[in-house]
């Protein structure tokens, strides 16, 4: 399976800034049957950054989302909006979390985003103070529970997951990967034991927090991952290319 590497720029870059920084990682990032890249903009730089990255090797995904298809929900955008855009949403990054969205909302969004057709990339991570209680491993699997809740076994089966511990993302803090390999087993069996095997077989399962050249290769390699989700590093056209090429 082709690993896949996603970049979130987050909150950084106007249309401008974005289609320059699209047109140079389409110059600079090799590709090939081994990696699947997918740079997600801010809501505004998504239309011209499709313009720019138009010959499709690198494609696009949407930081979040709203879990309505339409109507009166003022500031938000949907899925269905998305669709021929962005072929990935990401839903429950822990910035949003952490802004108040609830296991139960980020569920219902992993839905829109699903029945529009679109690829839901659910992160799902534990704070230090989970860390330290011994407790990272049960809120994860509380978090996937309900960010599957509405999702059949087939669409579980080709959605993506990102395990991203809340104190090693933007901080430099380094996850060990047999740390990250033991979440990462355990959100395949709970998948396993809630969709069956073909379901956690299929699925992708990321790793994000503090991604760098350096330590890309470690993830991918020893905490058997198939991929991952990227956020400091991603607008850094040279060290974006570089986590790409790690996947080599
Ligand atoms: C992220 O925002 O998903 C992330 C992993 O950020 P960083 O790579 O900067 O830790």
């Amino acid at each position: 399976m082709a690993r896949l590497i996603i970049g979130n720029w987050k909150m950084n870059l106007g249309p401008e800034e974005a289609v320059k920084l699209a047109e140079r990682l389409s110059k600079i990032v090799k590709h090939g049957d081994y990696v699947e890249v997918v740079v997600c903009p801010p809501f505004v730089d998504i239309v011209p950054v499709v313009q720019a990255l138009k010959d499709g090797v690198i494609k696009i995904g949407a930081q979040n989302v709203s879990s309505a298809d339409h109507g009166a929900y003022t500031g938000e955008v949907s899925a269905m909006m998305l669709r021929g855009l962005a072929d990935y949403v990401i839903v429950g990054h822990s910035e949003r979390r952490a802004m108040g969205e609830s296991d139960a909302e980020v569920g219902r969004k992993a839905a829109a985003v699903n029945r529009n057709g679109l690829t839901p990339v659910l992160c799902v991570g534990d704070k230090l103070s989970d860390r330290d209680h011994g407790l990272a491993t049960r809120v994860v699997h509380d978090q996937l529970v309900a960010g599957l809740d509405h999702l059949t076994a087939e669409e579980v089966g080709h959605m993506v997951v990102a395990y991203e511990p809340v104190w090693a993302i933007g901080t430099g803090e380094f996850a060990r990967p047999d740390g990250v390999k033991q979440v990462v087993d355990s959100i395949r069996s709970t998948v396993g034991e809630l969709y069956g095997a073909a379901a956690a077989g299929s699925l992708r399962v990321l790793y994000g927090g503090s991604v760098a050249p350096e330590n890309a290769a470690m993830y991918l390699r020893e905490a058997g991952v198939d991929g991952l989700l990227v956020g400091g590093a991603s607008i850094r056209s040279e060290e974006f290319a570089a986590i790409v090429a790690a996947a080599k």
